[in-house]
C-alpha cells in the first residue's frame, strides 16, 4: 500500500529537521507523498521539493495557520496552496512581525523577573529564518541554565498562566480558512481533539472548511471512527499525519500513523472541484 504523511514541520517553523533531511527520512520510511505544513510560513516548501526531485517522492505544499475561537487555539491546515501568492506572503510577513514583537515583550518580562542574560536576538538566532515561537525561548532558557527542561520553562516562566507570559494575537478560524481558500488551498481542521469541541466543525464548514484531520498520533480506532463519521456528515475529506516536529516534540515519528495515498487523490479531487 502506498503511504503518505500530510502533517510535517521543518526547521523553518519549530522542528529540528531541515526540509532536505525531512525528505530523506520520508524516503527511507518508504512514503509516496508528504505535505510540508509549517506554522505560518512556507519557506520550507521549495527546498523540500528540490530534494524530493532526486527521489520518487511527491511534495504537497501546505501550511498550518493558528487561529483562536472562544479562547481556544485552533489550527487550520491548508493543502495545495499557491505559496507564491503575493498578498498571501505579505499576510505571513505580518504574522511574523507580530510573533517577533511578542518575543521582545516576553524577554522584557523575563528581565523584570531577574532573567537578565537573554536577548530577543538570541531567540531569533535560535529560530533561524523561520517562524519564531515560545518553544525557541524555552530552549534558550534551558540552554542558559534557568530551567532544566523545556516543560519547566513553560511552567515557571512562559506558560499560559506564568509570570513572563504574553498573550498572542491570533486570527479567527474564519480568517484562516478564507486565507487558505484565497490561495486555492484546501482548508482542513487539524487535530480536532485539540481544541476538542465538535461544534466547531459545523461552524467551520460554514466558513468553507473542506477537510478534517482524522488520522493523528495516538488516535484510537474509536476516535478515528468518530471523526470519520462527522467528516462524512459534513462532506469533508479526511487527512492525517504525524505532526512531526523532530526532537522538539517527543514521540512523533514520520509516517506514523499510517495514512493511505488514497487521501491524496481525494485532496486533488477537492482541489480540482474548486476550480
Ligand atoms: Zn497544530
Ligand atoms: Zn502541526
Amino acid at each position: 500500500m502506498k503511504l503518505v504523511d500530510l502533517h510535517l514541520h521543518t526547521d523553518f517553523s519549530d522542528s529540528t529537521l531541515s526540509p532536505a533531511e525531512l525528505v530523506q527520512v520520508a524516503v527511507s520510511a518508504g512514503l509516496s507523498a508528504i505535505a510540508i505544513t509549517d506554522h505560518d510560513c512556507v519557506e520550507g516548501i521549495e527546498p523540500a521539493i528540490k530534494e524530493a526531485n532526486k527521489f520518487d517522492l511527491e511534495i504537497i505544499p501546505g501550511i498550518e495557520l493558528t487561529a483562536e475561537k472562544y479562547g481556544k487555539e485552533v489550527h487550520i491546515l491548508g493543502y495545495s496552496i499557491d505559496y507564491h501568492d503575493k498578498a498571501f506572503l505579505e499576510k505571513l510577513e505580518k504574522i511574523k512581525a507580530i510573533r517577533e514583537k511578542r518575543i521582545f515583550d516576553m524577554v522584557e518580562k523575563l528581565k523584570e523577573l531577574g532573567v537578565d542574560d537573554i536577548e530577543a536576538q538570541d531567540v531569533f538566532d535560535l529560530s533561524g529564518m523561520g517562524t519564531v515561537g515560545r518553544a525557541h525561548l524555552a530552549s534558550l532558557l534551558k540552554k542558559k541554565g534557568w530551567v532544566s527542561s523545556v516543560s519547566e520553562a513553560f511552567k515557571k516562566y512562559i506558560g499560559n498562566n506564568s509570570p513572563a507570559y504574553v498573550s498572542k494575537f491570533n486570527m479567527t478560524p474564519e480568517q484562516a480558512i478564507r486565507t487558505i481558500l484565497d490561495v486555492g488551498g484546501i482548508p482542513v481542521f487539524a487535530h480536532p481533539h485539540n481544541p476538542g469541541d465538535d461544534n466547531l466543525i459545523s461552524e467551520f464548514v460554514g466558513y468553507g472548511l473542506k477537510g478534517l484531520e482524522v488520522y493523528y498520533p495516538g488516535y484510537p480506532e474509536s476516535i478515528i471512527k468518530h471523526y470519520s463519521s462527522l467528516a462524512a456528515k459534513y462532506g469533508l475529506i479526511l487527512t492525517g499525519g504525524s505532526d512531526f516536529h523532530g526532537d522538539v516534540k517527543e514521540g512523533s515519528v514520520i509516517g506514523v500513523p499510517r495514512v493511505p495515498y488514497e487521501l491524496v487523490e481525494k485532496l486533488k479531487q477537492a482541489k480540482n472541484e474548486k476550480r
